[in-house]
């Protein structure tokens, strides 16, 4: 079954998450797409995040009604810090896939990075990498032997980030269109950010 993951930290999950994931699910073709919330990324152990669960709460009610997007707690139930290598390993294992079937998608901002990542060959060896661009990406950034073991997706491209939605949200900034409405509120009710 020729299988998507999408992992990240989903703090908040935005439209820039949900376009992206709709878009390569229809140009690759698709059976599902996996979103894999992290539990703790390598990069951000400040503990700065917002709870697994309550990324884990927001995805869900992202992906509501949409029958293509699967949630993995994967990386949450494995504890500590998640490591993208360990996730393909496991999905391998459980889900009994070849590497023609198994795809990782990522923003290109997270493609600039993944040479520093915990066993950047092997998740080569395990899976394809599919690449959104963001803007202001630069491939002349990204070591040769990564570009030739990625794709691009034409996607459609524009600056939204989980990041500067908090960074609205905090300065009283409106967020709307930016996350899908049930966000929105769970945000507002839970006092997030
Ligand atoms: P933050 O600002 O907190 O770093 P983010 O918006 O980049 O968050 P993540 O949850 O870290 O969101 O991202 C998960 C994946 O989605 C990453 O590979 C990231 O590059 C990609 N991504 C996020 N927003 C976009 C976007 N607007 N266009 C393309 N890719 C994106």
């Amino acid at each position: 079954m020729k299988t998507c993951i999408f992992g990240g930290t989903f703090d908040p999950p935005h439209i820039g998450h949900l376009l992206i994931a709709q878009t390569v699910f229809e140009s690759e073709h698709f059976e599902r797409l996996i979103f894999v919330p992290a539990n703790i990324s390598p990069t951000k152990k400040n503990g700065d995040s917002s709870s697994p669960k309550t990324r884990l709460k927001m995805l869900e009610i992202s992906l509501i009604n949409n029958t293509n997007f699967e949630i993995s707690d994967i990386e949450i139930k494995r504890e500590g810090v998640s490591y993208t290598v360990d996730t393909l390993q496991e999905f391998v294992n459980s889900l009994n896939l070849d590497k023609k079937d198994l795809f990782f998608l990522m923003g290109s901002d997270t493609l600039r990075s993944i040479h520093t990542w915990k066993d950047p060959e092997k998740i080569m060896e395990l899976c394809n990498i599919i690449v959104a661009i963001r803007p202001g990406f630069a491939p002349s950034d990204i070591p040769q032997w990564i570009l030739d073991n990625v794709r691009f997706a034409n996607i459609p491209r524009f600056e939204v980030s989980s990041t500067n939605i908090r960074a609205r949200w905090r300065e009283g900034k409106t967020i709307r269109y930016m996350v899908p409405k049930e966000v929105w509120e769970y945000i507002n009710e839970n006092e997030l950010y």
